[in-house]
C-alpha cells in the first residue's frame, strides 16, 4: 500500500529533532496540522520565541527535507511562537513589559493593517485605493493580502497566477499600478475550499511577510481578514504593525463591529491610526446629488468617542464598485476624479498620522 504525501511528510518529520533535543519533532508535539494541496505542503513548528532566530537554519532544513518527499513541489514551513496550553493568544495590556518584540521586516519602514469588524464593508477596496493614494503621494508601497476568507486583492489589481520565487525559497511579489503585491490568493486555488487552522494561517502569513522579496518600502499595507476572532488576533500579533486602519460602514451594526476592531488592536498594543467610514453617503451617478441613505456620520462620532482619529468618509458610488470589480482601481485609472482625490487626501492624512506617531521625518506629500 502506498503512503499518502502527508504520511510520508510525517515519516520524514519523525526523523528530525530540534537541536539539543532527543525527541523527534512529531512526538515533541511541535508540528501543527499539516496541510497538503496539489503538491504544496504547509505547516508550522511551534518553538519558544527566544529561539526563533537560532532555529531558522533548522526550519530551512525541515523545508528542504519535506521538499525532497516525492510528490511535493512546494513546502511552506514557518516557525511560530509557542503558546502555552490554555494561554490566551493576546497578552493583556497590563502585561506590557512581557510582550515579545516582533522583529521588523528588513527594508520595510512601516506596516499598516487595514481591518474591519465584519465582511463586505469595502475593506479591500479601501486598502487598495489607500495603497495607491500613498503611492501617488510619492511613497514606495506594497500590499499584502492576508484575507484568508476571501482574498480579493488579485482581482482588484488584475493579477493572477502563482508568484515566482528566488531559488524556490523567497516569494517574488507581483506588481501592478506601481504596487508590489503578495496575496494568499496567489498561493491557494480560489476554487478549492480550505479549512484554515490557526497555525496554518500564521504559517502562510509569516511566509508572505518575511520570505518575500519586498525590497525597500515606505509602507506595506496588510489587508486583514474581516472580523475580530482568534485568527485576526493572532495575525495582528504576528505582524510588526506600525498601526491599523479600521473600515466601517455607517450602519449601527457595522459600527459595533468596528468598535470590536478598535478594541482588538488595543489589546495587542497596536495603535489605531484611524477610522474610515465607507459607503458613507450616496452620490447619484446621474445627477451627482448626495443623499445620506444610511445614518451617515456614525464613524466620525464613534471615532471621537473611542479616542481614535477619524480619517475620512468615502461615498457609496457605483464607479467605485465598477472599477474595483474590473481590476481598474479608481485612484490609478482615473486620478483626476473627485473620488481619487478623496482617497489621496485620506492617504495623506493617514501618513501624517503615521509620521506623527513615529516622529520620523515626513516624506514629500503632494496633494492637489
Ligand atoms: P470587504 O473587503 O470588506 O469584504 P470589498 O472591498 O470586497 O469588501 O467590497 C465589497 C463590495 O462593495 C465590492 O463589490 C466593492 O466593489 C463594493 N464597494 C466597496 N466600497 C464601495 C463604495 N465606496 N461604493 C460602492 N461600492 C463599494
Amino acid at each position: 500500500m502506498s503512503l499518502s504525501i502527508k504520511d510520508q511528510v510525517v515519516a520524514t518529520l519523525r526523523q528530525l529533532a530540534l537541536p539539543g533535543s532527543q525527541q523527534d519533532i512529531v512526538s515533541a508535539g511541535i508540528v501543527s496540522d499539516i496541510y497538503v494541496n496539489d503538491g504544496r505542503v504547509m505547516f508550522s513548528l511551534s518553538v519558544p520565541s527566544e529561539r526563533a532566530r537560532e532555529l531558522e537554519g533548522f526550519r530551512a532544513e525541515v523545508e528542504r527535507r519535506v521538499k525532497a518527499v516525492p510528490g511535493v513541489d512546494k513546502a511552506m514551513i514557518a516557525l511560530t511562537a509557542e503558546v502555552k496550553q490554555g494561554a490566551k493568544p493576546a497578552p493583556a495590556p497590563q502585561q506590557r513589559g512581557t510582550v515579545p518584540q516582533k522583529a521588523g521586516v528588513p527594508g520595510v519602514k512601516s506596516i499598516i493593517a487595514v481591518a474591519s469588524g465584519k465582511g463586505g464593508v469595502g475593506k479591500s477596496t479601501t486598502a487598495v485605493n489607500l495603497a495607491l493614494g500613498l503611492s501617488a503621494n510619492g511613497l514606495k508601497v506594497g500590499i499584502l493580502d492576508a484575507d484568508i476568507y476571501g482574498p480579493s486583492i488579485p482581482r482588484l489589481l488584475k493579477l493572477s497566477g502563482n508568484p515566482e520565487t528566488i531559488d524556490g525559497k523567497i516569494l517574488v511579489p507581483k506588481e501592478n499600478y506601481g504596487l508590489k503585491v503578495m496575496s494568499i490568493g496567489f498561493l491557494v486555488d480560489e476554487d478549492v475550499p480550505m479549512i484554515w487552522r490557526g497555525p496554518m494561517v500564521v504559517s502562510a502569513l509569516t511566509q508572505m511577510l518575511r520570505e518575500c522579496a519586498w525590497g525597500d518600502l515606505d509602507v506595506l499595507i496588510v489587508d486583514m481578514p474581516p472580523g475580530t476572532g482568534d485568527a485576526q488576533l493572532t495575525m495582528a500579533q504576528q505582524v510588526p504593525l506600525t498601526g491599523a486602519v479600521i473600515v466601517s460602514t455607517p450602519q449601527d451594526l457595522a459600527l459595533i463591529d468596528a468598535r470590536r476592531g478598535v478594541a482588538m488592536f488595543q489589546k495587542v498594543e497596536v495603535p489605531v491610526l484611524g477610522l474610515v467610514e465607507n459607503m458613507s453617503y450616496f452620490l447619484c451617478p446621474h445627477c451627482g446629488g448626495r443623499s445620506d441613505i444610511f445614518s451617515h456620520g456614525g464613524a466620525r462620532h464613534d471615532a471621537e468617542r473611542l479616542g481614535v482619529p477619524f480619517l475620512g468618509e468615502i461615498p457609496l458610488e457605483l464607479k467605485i464598485r465598477e472599477t474595483s470589480d474590473a481590476g481598474l482601481p479608481i485612484v490609478a485609472t482615473d486620478p483626476e476624479s473627485a473620488l481619487a482625490k478623496t482617497y489621496r487626501k485620506l492617504a495623506a492624512d493617514l501618513w501624517s498620522t503615521v509620521t506623527g506617531t513615529t516622529r520620523r521625518a515626513a516624506p514629500r506629500i503632494v496633494i492637489d
